[in-house]
């Protein structure tokens, strides 16, 4: 048998270290350079914004785009931002860190996206904004948030980390909201090891986001009015993201076929499995995750472990936001009880879908999955 399936194993080659000797020849290594340029201008175009901004991870991504939108429509303290329960800590922090309170939602249980038939009850007079995060290789059903912004005012933010070049409908996930985020971590559909980009179609915003990655300098470069951050990326790690930028499609057709692959094969697994498409997307199997059913006798966790005994790396599901610690010693989250969100913790997680996975390697994990509910 082969060695240990990692859960995620980056596919970097060739291209990288071409475009990246380029910046070494030519001294292109800091925070300007032609890589920067192209990958702002091409990938916000292939995305569908104006304007995109480099920065060094998918975390403060977010944290500009709160910043920004906070700054530019006058939001006060203490007002509220909708998102999902079921997300990464990142989509929750940069509210808390500008003093906005993230509203928890529970998620679809089909799709594991926020439920947006739950949004427009959570709105109240200090809602500002709904942060949608596209999660696992689905996109949120953008219509009705669209909707609901529409009617209360509100301003849409688009955390599309998991979701380069994903579509919903006609368009592509990060080009229907005030703001979009995107990450190039090692797990990503563009990646560069660490960074990640900001986009948006609003000028105003695109300058102050720039203004404020770059430590607020101003026209006197270091006579400052106010503070800001070093949150740049440089032209090495864009040299990197722009060289799988290049293979985007082509990434997204080998994880459509790895989740068809996968899905053939364990399809008679008493769990569920990734929704393979709605009336408004097809599943592209970001990650491919598995919910047991209820009946199981084991849960996640131990699921994980056995697995990891045969060999096999998994990730669990996110630990919902409503239930962090921190978010309950603080008081931002309440008693509230988000079933959906609580179960797919218990009973998700993900199997190996890194792109340098082979058929093979997929047949092997789906062998060791099934052989989970035997005996
Ligand atoms: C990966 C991810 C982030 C954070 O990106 P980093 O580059 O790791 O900081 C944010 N949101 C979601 C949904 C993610 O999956």
């Amino acid at each position: 048998m082969s060695g240990f399936i990692p859960v995620n194993e980056p596919s970097v080659g060739n291209k990288e270290k071409e475009y990246l000797s380029e910046c070494i020849e030519t001294g292109w290594i800091s925070s300007e350079g032609p890589f920067l340029k192209k990958l702002e201008a091409d990938f916000s175009a292939y995305t569908g914004q104006k304007y995109g901004s480099c920065v060094c991870n998918g975390t403060v991504a977010l944290d500009l785009a709160i910043k920004v939108m906070k700054e530019q429509y006058n939001w006060r303290d203490g007002d509220e931002i909708i998102m999902p329960s079921f997300t990464i800590i990142s989509t929750a922090q940069c509210c808390v860190f500008h003093n906005l309170k993230p509203v928890f939602i529970d998620s679809e249980p089909l799709t594991w996206n926020i439920d947006t038939s739950k949004i427009e009850a959570a709105i109240t007079p200090k809602t500002r904004a709904i942060i949608v995060v596209h999660i696992y290789g689905l996109p949120t059903d953008m219509t009705p948030v669209l909707e609901l912004a529409k009617k209360y005012g509100l301003k849409v933010i688009e955390d599309s980390a998991q979701a380069h070049g994903l579509r919903y409908k006609d368009k592509i996930c990060g080009s229907m909201s005030d703001i979009s985020t995107f990450s190039f971590y090692a797990n990503k559909h563009i990646t560069c090891g660490e960074g990640g980009m900001v986009m948006t179609s609003d000028e105003e915003l695109y300058e102050k986001i720039k203004f404020y990655k770059n430590l607020a300098f101003s026209k006197d470069r270091f006579i400052h009015e106010t503070l800001g951050w070093n949150y740049r990326m440089s032209n090495l790690q864009a040299a990197v993201a722009y060289a799988s930028f290049e293979r985007l499609e082509e990434t997204i057709k080998k994880k459509k076929r790895m989740g068809a692959l996968y899905t053939e094969l364990l399809k008679d697994i008493p769990a569920q499995l990734p929704c393979p498409k709605t009336p408004y997307a097809e599943n592209n199997y970001w990650v491919f995750g598995i919910v047991l059913n209820d009946d199981v006798k084991f849960n996640a966790k131990e699921a994980m472990e056995r697995l990891k005994d045969l060999g096999i790396g998994t990730r669990p599901f996110f630990y919902p936001m409503h239930l962090q610690p921190v978010f309950k010693k603080s008081g931002i989250a309440g008693n509230q009880d988000l079933p959906v969100s609580k179960r797919l913790y218990e009973r998700g997680f993900y199997i190996p879908s890194g792109l340098k996975l082979t058929d093979e390697q997929i047949r092997e994990t789906a062998q060791k999955v099934i052989s989970l509910f035997k005996g």
